[in-house]
């Protein structure tokens, strides 16, 4: 039986970046509803690896066969001590529009200066192999919470994300390049590369 790819997501963003980077590995890559699993996961986990891995174990139980992968990310704000992080899409209530969730960010960050507005991408990806080994990678990207709503592309809180060395938010950024410096893209690599070396022992 051909060996399969199931991303535990419904995101269609996250499966757009999926196919681009784990394309070269020339297995089939399905989301979880394209598997036809649809059951609710209930991450309480305390870290974005915990939660990433529970995911992934939650789906291999029903597609024992298959590579799960499962990822988990968030925003860091360090003057917040780390909030809003594992609780990134839970911030403020799932159902309030990232335009409040930014605003409200903002808002707590009123007059605090440049050096202490330090903030990072977080995304931790698991994957749970036919094997029964589980292997978790985490990849970052480091940044600072900008003074205002900026820029279209992306999602989330993309808008206040601003990245120093491009002098732009990553929602300014084309999907490319996000992809390129983006922590779910370092993270994907990093899963492609233990996927390739289980591959070759295989
Ligand atoms: P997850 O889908 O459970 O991993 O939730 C991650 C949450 O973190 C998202 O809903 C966003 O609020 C935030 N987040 C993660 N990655 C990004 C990103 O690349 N841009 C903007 N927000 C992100």
């Amino acid at each position: 039986m051909e060996k399969r790819i199931i991303f535990a997501t419904g995101n269609q963003n996250k499966m757009k970046e999926i196919h681009m980077i784990l394309a070269d590995l020339g297995m089939p890559i399905y989301s979880m509803k394209e598997a036809g699993i649809d059951i609710d996961i209930v991450e309480d986990g305390t870290t974005f690896e915990e939660n990433a891995q529970i995911k992934a174990k939650a789906i291999a139980k029903y597609l024992p066969d298959d590579i799960i992968l499962a990822d988990d990310s968030g925003l860091e704000i360090d003057y917040l001590n780390k909030e809003p992080g594992i609780y990134s899409a839970r911030y403020a209530g799932v159902d309030t529009s990232y335009d409040i969730k930014n605003q409200m960010l903002l808002d707590r960050l009123k007059g605090v200066p440049d050096e202490k507005r330090t903030a990072r991408f977080v995304c931790a990806i698991a994957a749970a192999f036919p094997d029964g080994t589980v292997e978790t990678v985490r990849g970052t990207i480091e940044g600072m919470i900008g003074y205002e709503i900026a820029g279209e592309h992306g999602f989330g809180y993309d808008p206040i994300f601003y990245v120093p060395e491009y002098g732009c938010t990553t929602a300014e950024m084309d999907p490319v390049q996000k992809n390129e410096l983006s922590h779910r893209g370092r993270a994907l690599r990093a899963m492609r590369a233990i996927m390739e070396v289980k591959e070759r022992e295989e």
